[in-house]
């Protein structure tokens, strides 16, 4: 497989991916590193390469390209404009927008929109790792358009955090240590949120339990819905809001509410308005970049591509999942 460390400017990578030949031979080395292409439809083995690019599955008989399956299946585009716009995206910390993206790969607005929308399903949290040791716990209202509608339009009784106009996010964070290049100890965070129907305890504390190690410390505010975490096996800390003007010694919710920030800002400066049907995926797009933060555009770009030529999975699916549980 190609050694993405090589790009790290967009010249060295247009350098080399500079036909689709090249960016296909890249996606057949990374998604069958084994030179074993297995069948996208029947799951067969063996199959022969084809004069026109494509293969041809000995065991079902159909002939497949090496897209089928990636986020670049039936695309018209150029495969060196889908691997530029993942490299934009992921270099920049508060995102591309459509508008921007359309002007830098010289493609409409709708396709540039397009683009965004499949190379944002590679940002979907995983549900496989868990957290553990500190977790702090928070949730937020994003939305809240009712200012912009006019008065007869607006629904009555919705101020502050009401459910009827703004959508409940709530997310968790493991305060973490890893050893940087220089052999020193650095702090960091992962974080994950998620969109959820209501803020009562009986839609928060299963997902804390699907998602937070058992014995585990959580700090939260003063919600109603965290009580009886102590109960669950959990080690339970509440910061106290109302009382002191500053946090109690790590007893607080400082880190969480920085990715709120994050978040919104991310939002407000690139994206303006969310509508509730792609909040979701906006919100593992801010997930993705504050957990891979320390990580190299490099890093990030390799990822990325690894991502795109697997099978993706939906968010919503992920959330199905999630109320489920
Ligand atoms: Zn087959």
């Amino acid at each position: 497989m190609i050694d993405f460390s090589h790009f790290d400017n967009l010249i060295s990578l247009t350098s080399y991916f500079n036909s689709d030949r090249i960016c296909k031979q890249a996606i057949v080395e990374a998604r069958w590193a084994d030179g074993d292409v297995v069948c996208p439809y029947c799951g067969g083995h063996h199959c022969v390469p084809r004069k026109d690019g494509k293969f041809r599955c000995k065991h079902c008989g159909r002939n497949f390209s090496c897209l089928v399956g990636t986020i670049f299946e039936n695309t018209k585009l150029p495969l060196i404009k889908w691997f530029v716009a993942m490299y934009l995206i992921s270099s920049h910390k508060k995102g591309v927008s459509s508008h921007q993206l359309s002007r830098d790969l010289h493609i409409t607005q709708s396709s540039a929109w397009y683009m965004l929308q499949k190379i944002r399903l590679l940002y979907s949290q995983d549900d496989a790792t868990s957290f553990e040791g500190t977790v702090e716990c928070d949730e937020v209202y994003i939305g809240g358009k009712e200012k912009w509608k006019h008065k007869s339009m607006r629904t009555p009784h919705t101020q502050g955090r009401s459910t009827k106009t703004k959508t409940p996010v709530f997310g968790m964070m493991e305060r973490g240590e890893f050893v940087n290049a220089k052999g020193e100890v650095e702090n960091i965070t992962y974080v994950r949120a998620f969109v959820v129907e209501n803020t009562n305890k009986a839609t928060l504390q299963p997902i804390i339990q699907q998602f937070v190690d058992n014995g585990s410390r959580i700090i939260t505010d003063e919600l109603n819905a965290y009580n009886g975490l102590s109960e669950l096996g959990y080690c339970h800390e509440v910061v106290n809001h109302g009382a002191a003007e500053y946090a109690d010694g790590d007893v607080f919710t400082n880190s969480i509410e920085g990715f709120w920030s994050h978040f919104r800002r991310m939002i407000t400066g690139c994206y303006h308005d969310v509508s509730d049907e792609h909040l979701q995926q906006y919100i593992d797009e801010a997930v993705y970049r504050w957990n891979t933060r320390k990580a190299s555009e490099t890093e990030r770009f390799s990822d990325m591509f690894t991502k795109s030529i697997g099978l993706v999975r939906k968010w919503s699916e992920i959330r199905v999942g999630l109320m489920a549980a």
